[in-house]
């Protein structure tokens, strides 16, 4: 059996060229695209990913907004700038960089982005439509699982799929989406009994754990899908939530870098071309 090595770029730089092609377009009419992404205080890693977003959104000919807040921002201030760019008719997609700072309520902060320009569906309206599954909308992580799965053609109806996480972010929507897909969905967590039987039935196993090499070999069954989600360090090294050795009874696999993460950066500026 030949293991189907499912890479994000392949899907990314397809998504990229309709993406531009559109925001291109649109200037032509005079209509033009600006993603504001707002950070507070230092969190390293977000202003990495902030970094190459900003980066993502300029090659695709979208202008580009970025509010530094020091740590020490207050809640209400940190809202009251998100309401500018509500407010702001030439933002047309807003980002707040999380985790903020442990003062600041995060999920009061998505809460305040206009629905319409809610790029990562931080607001439970948009998230509440998904939930009832009428949304097209959902937070850019399961988006792009569902477009890498699409990509390589992996069928999903009638499928017993296995999601490892419950997180608002990654887990929950991706298991709304795959049930949109008509999936057999079962949600996994850190309380679940059973957890390695139920892996070892899924068709597809979608890991969103936060634990390097947390799924091994032998909790899978032969021909299973993975699709890995995980962004872990060991040793200085990039490893996924599902172990490397899971590949060779996996009939397709997202890699660990260059599987999910490099879709999931150019889901940024989706809802920015789709508003077009
Ligand atoms: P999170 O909020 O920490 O959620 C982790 C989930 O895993 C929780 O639901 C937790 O269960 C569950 N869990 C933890 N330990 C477990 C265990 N021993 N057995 C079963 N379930 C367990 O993380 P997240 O934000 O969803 O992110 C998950 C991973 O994806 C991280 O590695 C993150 O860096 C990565 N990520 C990648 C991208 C990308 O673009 N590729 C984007 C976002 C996140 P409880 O709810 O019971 O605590």
């Amino acid at each position: 059996m030949e293991t189907l090595i499912m890479r994000g770029k392949a899907v990314a730089e397809l998504l990229e060229k309709e993406m531009t092609e559109k925001i291109e377009n649109a200037k032509k009419n005079g209509k033009e695209v600006c993603l504001a992404v707002v950070t507070v205080g230092e969190d390293e890693p977000s202003h990495v990913y902030k970094n190459r977003l900003i980066k993502i959104a300029e090659r695709m000919g979208a202008k580009t907004k970025v509010v530094e807040l020091p740590k020490e921002t207050k809640q209400e201030e940190v809202e009251a700038v998100i309401e500018e760019l509500n407010n702001d008719l030439a933002i047309t997609g807003i980002l707040p960089m999380m985790p903020m700072p442990k003062h600041i309520n995060g999920d009061a902060v998505g809460a305040k982005v206009d629905r319409n320009k809610d790029v990562d569906c931080l607001n439970p309206l948009n998230a509440g439509e998904l939930y009832m599954g009428k949304s097209r909308w959902a937070p850019c992580t399961p988006r792009a699982c569902m477009a890498t799965l699409k990509h390589y053609g992996i069928e999903l109806s009638g499928k017993h799929v296995v999601v490892v996480g419950r997180s608002n972010v990654v887990g929950k929507p991706v298991a709304l989406l795959l049930l949109q897909e008509n999936a057999t969905v079962t949600i996994c967590h850190s309380r679940t009994e059973n957890l390695q039987e139920l892996i070892k039935t899924a068709d597809v196993v979608v890991a969103a754990v936060g634990r390097a090499n947390f799924v091994t070999s032998d909790m899978v069954k032969e021909g299973v899908v993975i699709v890995d989600v995980g962004i872990n360090f060991e040793n200085g090294k990039l490893v996924g939530d599902v172990s490397a050795d899971v590949s060779e009874k996996a009939s397709a696999f997202t890699p660990v870098p260059g599987g999910i993460g490099v879709v999931s950066n150019v889901m940024v500026m989706d809802l920015l071309a789709r508003n077009l």
